[in-house]
């Protein structure tokens, strides 16, 4: 037969998704795929019912509802501190996912460069290389995940056409500080570079770090493609709703590359999705209040495991450093060990590093995620707790 196409040599299938495939497989507690094992907000319930009996079930427009992007711009206004007209400025899209492939398509040609920050949620490898354009991987340094403002500069002068900055950070959970985003603001403006971001995480932020908008510095709203989603904000991320925030000539040409891409986001899950984003704020302090109460056990769990882990400063995600535990060649095999092994289900840390990264780096961790209701993550760490006494029979 004659070969499929050239770009499926370049990426594999997400080991993120594999992982839960596997963990299902073996029956252990699932906290690799980040998604939360508790219902979405009674709001959102309640419309779906509703929803199945009065609809809409037939396509919406497709940049989004109009009821939904009027609510999503009253919202994102308030807390990004901007205009955003809901029909110049926003397009809908199949989750953040969507978004962002559909972002990196709209900004970039062929053998353009994009700068991503490493480690990097896995999904931006894959855009960049569908888009056939070429990444420059820039490190975020452990343990506080900070980057070199001399090698972020020389990533700029290669000519790179965009920058995806995920914040608050997957994997590592850094919270980019305000000296950082105002150093890759002018960067961006002086290199002419867009800046694709993913704000997916916006509401999980641990006190005493703030999420900034990019969007919001001197100079970058013209150039900054915001990308964010329902997905962890309202606990659905299975209902895949994600949106692009630009000014309206970028969003033009998003909204060329949805149309051919998707269409649209599911009109029934839009209208019930609606109810969320008519919350109002104790809804987002009591989310915040729910993380910080997850992390804490989790991380506690952690310590008195005697595991080593970087703190997260946002997001539901906690690095392990596995360098002095693992038997074994690489983090996979690790984690196939601890599925079936010890029940719990993690991602290998290099899902999120490039292949040719050294394997003391790529292969040093292992990402939990804590977005589990409280008994769940308690299953958990009962079960890790015996990892240190089963490593043992295992080089024995
Ligand atoms: N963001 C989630 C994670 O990092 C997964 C998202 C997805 O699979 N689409 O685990």
């Amino acid at each position: 037969m004659n070969k499929l196409a050239n770009r499926l040599d370049h990426f594999s299938d997400s080991i993120i998704r594999r992982m839960t495939r596997i963990a299902n497989q073996y029956d252990a507690v699932n906290l690799s795929q980040g998604f939360p094992d508790f219902d979405p907000p009674q709001p959102l319930l309640d419309a779906l019912k509703q929803v199945a009996d009065h609809g809409p079930h037939q396509y919406e427009i497709t940049w989004g509802s109009a009821k939904f992007r009027q609510l999503l711009a009253q919202k994102q206004e308030k807390l990004m501190a901007m205009a955003i007209n809901p029909n110049e400025n926003i397009l809908v899209t199949c989750g953040s996912t969507e978004a962002m492939m559909c972002a990196v398509m709209t900004v970039c040609n062929p053998k353009d460069k994009v700068i991503i920050f490493s480690p990097f949620y896995e999904n931006y490898g894959a855009d960049a290389i569908l888009s056939d354009a070429e990444p420059i991987y820039v490190p975020l340094i452990p343990p506080t995940f900070e980057f070199d403002k001399q090698q972020l500069r020389a990533a700029f002068e290669q000519g790179a056409k965009a920058i995806i900055v995920c914040n608050p950070s997957n994997p590592c959970g850094k919270v980019f500080t305000k000296e950082e985003l105002d150093y890759i603001s002018q960067l961006a403006i002086e290199f002419d570079t867009y800046v694709i971001t993913d704000e997916v995480y916006e509401h999980i932020v641990y006190a005493p770090y703030k999420h900034l908008y990019l969007a919001n510095f001197p100079g970058m709203k013209e150039r900054t493609i915001t990308c964010s989603s329902l997905s962890k904000t309202y606990s659905i991320t299975g209902w895949r709703l994600g949106y692009i925030i630009a000014d309206k000539d970028i969003i033009d040409g998003c909204k060329k590359i949805h149309d051919f891409l998707t269409v649209g986001a599911a009109a029934p899950l839009q209208q019930a999705a609606c109810a969320g984003l008519a919350l109002k704020q104790d809804y987002y302090d009591n989310l915040t209040k729910l993380y910080t109460h997850k992390r804490q056990l989790f991380l506690s769990g952690l310590d008195k495991i005697g595991l080593s882990y970087y703190e997260p400063q946002g997001a539901y995600y906690v690095l392990v450093d596995i360098s002095t535990l693992n038997p074994f060649k690489t983090d996979l095999e690790f984690c196939e060990w601890l599925i079936k092994e010890v029940g719990v289900a993690a991602v290998p840390g290099s899902a999120f590093f490039k292949d040719s990264d050294p394997d003391t780096t790529k292969y040093r961790y292992i990402r939990f995620h804590f977005a589990k209701k409280e008994e769940t993550l308690l299953d958990a760490l009962e079960r890790l707790s015996h990892i240190k006494e089963k490593l043992l029979c295992q080089s024995h």
